[in-house]
């Protein structure tokens, strides 16, 4: 069982910042999301990863700051639900990583953003 992630849902780094998911089913050449959940688009795997930038991040060294600038998400392919043909939806349960060339990559915190839709 795992919770689907929706748009309304975001990643949280370490330092605090946050990526938000809005709009990710709309980017171009990214699979159309067929299914929501409380009016929010869920998020493909495919489309949460890569780049994308924690705003408000307050990582720190020597050399200055620098936000986790992008996402790295490691998924079991437990669920059966996918969108769009082929992408598997993102669960809450997924590793998420926040990506920071010099902070390095850290487990992110999920927050899912809808509690209504469960999937095996
Ligand atoms: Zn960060």
């Amino acid at each position: 069982m795992g919770t689907p992630v929706v748009e309304a849902g975001s990643f949280a780094c370490t330092h605090g910042g946050k990526r938000k998911l809005e709009g990710l089913s709309g980017k171009p050449g990214a699979a159309k999301v067929p299914l929501t959940v409380s009016g929010s688009p869920v998020v493909p795997v495919t489309a949460a990863g890569g780049l994308g930038q924690y705003e408000n991040c307050g990582f720190s060294d020597n050399a200055g700051t620098l936000a986790c600038s992008s996402t790295s998400i490691t998924t079991t392919g437990a669920t059966k639900l996918t969108v769009g043909g082929s992408s598997h939806v993102l669960l809450a349960s997924d590793t998420v990583q926040s990506v920071n060339t010099r902070a390095g990559t850290i487990t992110a915190t999920v927050t899912a953003g809808q509690s209504t839709l469960t999937a095996k």
